[in-house]
């Protein structure tokens, strides 16, 4: 495994110093390639502020959002004088050990967790990304996607700026160093009013603490504390509560949209860095990203995601022996189904939860080896059964198919597909790492040509509709649906990634 420390020295490679733990893990794998049936998770973000351990609560937290991105990990902690950073390659237990975390003193800490969505995938851009500024040191940590860099690194480059990654987290960095504000405080809130996109960020320097959430607040952050009888509380920020939990820490709030808050050693204070800007959080969380047992957008994602099982039951119920979760994300809204329809529930398809980044020789991909390893049909349950099978996306069609053809083979009658939420027609450019609109199987197929395809008995979406009544969203407003609408929240996007199958500029 391959480590980057930075500690007040500088970068150290650490990497054959550091103990080897659990198999190499490569980059991510092309989706396409491997066959991957999900939208790939974007990333986690957390921070600890008044703790005499906070890297090993950071690292507790981490754990907790490892649904978020699995491809790198980092923790920054400062002690009042340093700020340390150390990030790996691979997952947060395997990064992590003991030996490590006792590499990272303080009572500060950031963390974060990774997907790729912009930047090479590389441990270059792995975060938290520490930048030696005119303001002094700041560690960030990035959830979400900036849409305006092009211009922005441009302009930062004419006035001398020198870029260490190529991730779009450091531009907000380099614009804090090259912000005329006289406080850090005011270099934040101007640097971040410059840029557009989703972005939730927690930040560190040497004895402070910052979290934001972008005008729109597209990805959630919430605000935690744990209570010391003897001494001030330990305040908590992580992109879901079920962070909390692990800590034994209490939900506080959310951060709110344009919202700026810091945490010093005098107590929390926040300000409104933006205004005026409707809400657009991203519907998906509730759809798929977020765990259930997290509270999203002042909502529990377990009842939401209940609630479109519920509708999608109401709006397109068929005859039926037996609802089948694909596991684990259709598991939730698969009971809110059965428990609407009165037909009984079971789990009809076993999920191997140890399958990692697998290596697969090229003829097994053929042989639908991938989707066999991860998921295993229980024929009894499925002979001769009609079975109703609830999933929350169709990206490119051919996992489902593959999925369909499994249910089948093991004996089943009839199965019929119902998807939690519309046709996803539209890539994400707000940190979901989304195929193109040519490569999006809804967005060039009819749902007919679509239960064809994956040779489904049946086919049928929640409508845009029934979702905005399982979030509670009023009068349809507060959530971006770009992806199943193509209508998206601001002015910047990739012409290129919205054109059709065939279409070229
Ligand atoms: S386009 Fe879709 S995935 Fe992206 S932020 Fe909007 S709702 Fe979420």
């Amino acid at each position: 495994m391959k480590l980057l420390f930075q500690g007040v020295e500088g970068i150290i490679d650490q990497s054959e110093q550091l103990r080897r733990c659990g198999p190499a893990i490569a980059a991510a794998p092309n989706a396409a390639e491997n066959d991957d049936p999900k939208l790939r998770e974007e990333c986690g973000v957390v921070a600890i502020h008044g703790h005499p351990d906070a890297a090993r609560q950071a690292f507790l937290s981490l754990y907790a959002l490892q649904h978020r991105g699995q491809e790198s990990a980092g923790i920054a902690t400062a002690d009042g004088q340093h700020l340390a950073n150390i990030k790996g390659m691979g997952l947060v237990s395997e990064i992590f050990t003991d030996d490590v975390l006792q590499k990272l003193p303080g009572t500060m800490a950031i963390g974060h967790t990774r997907y790729s969505t912009t930047g090479d995938s590389a441990l270059l851009n792995a975060q938290p990304i520490r930048v030696d500024s005119t303001k002094g040191l700041i560690a960030i940590a990035h959830n979400g996607n900036l849409v305006n860099l092009g211009n922005i690194r441009a302009r930062l480059e004419r006035d001398g700026a020198y870029f260490q990654t190529t991730s779009d987290s450091e531009i907000i960095v380099q614009l804090i160093a090259h912000s005329r504000a006289g406080t850090l405080v005011d270099a934040i809130a101007d640097s971040l009013s410059q840029v557009d996109g989703a972005f939730s960020i927690v930040m560190m320097t040497r004895d402070r603490i910052f979290a934001a959430r972008d005008p729109r607040g597209f990805r959630p952050l919430s605000m935690g504390r744990l209570k010391h009888p003897d001494g001030p509380d330990t305040i908590i920020f992580a992109s879901e509560t079920c962070a909390f939990d692990l800590l034994r820490a209490e939900y506080i709030r959310d951060v709110l949209p344009g919202e700026l808050v810091m945490v010093t050693e005098d107590g929390v204070t926040s300000r409104q860095y933006a205004s005026g800007v409707p809400q657009t959080s991203c519907i998906f969380e509730h759809v798929y990203f977020a765990r259930p047992d997290s509270r999203i957008y002042g909502q529990w994602v377990q009842e939401t995601r209940d609630r479109m099982g519920r509708q999608l039951a109401r709006e397109s119920s068929v005859p039926a022996d037996v609802i089948v979760p694909v596991p684990d994300s259709g598991v939730t809204a698969a009971l809110g189904y059965a428990e609407e329809a009165g037909i009984p529930f079971r789990f009809g398809l076993i999920r191997n939860h140890y399958v990692g980044r697998t290596f697969i020789e090229p003829e097994q991909r053929v042989r639908d080896f991938g989707v066999r390893l991860k998921l295993n049909p229980v024929h009894n349950l499925l002979e001769g059964k009609r079975v109703v099978l609830i999933d929350d996306s169709i990206i490119r069609g051919t996992t489902s198919r593959k999925i369909v053809r499994m249910v089948r083979g093991a004996g089943a009658k009839e199965v019929h597909l119902r998807i939690s939420c519309p046709p996803t027609i539209s890539p994400c450019f707000y940190g979901v790492d989304t195929p193109s609109k040519s490569e999006l199987i809804a967005a060039n197929q009819s749902i007919d040509e679509i239960r064809r395809f994956i040779e489904a008995d049946s086919l049928a979406y929640l409508s845009l509709d029934g979702l905005y009544s399982a979030v509670n969203a009023e009068n349809k407003q507060g959530y971006c649906t770009a992806c199943y609408t193509g209508n998206y929240p601001t002015q910047w996007v990739d012409v290129d990634e919205i054109l059709p199958a065939g279409a070229s500029l």
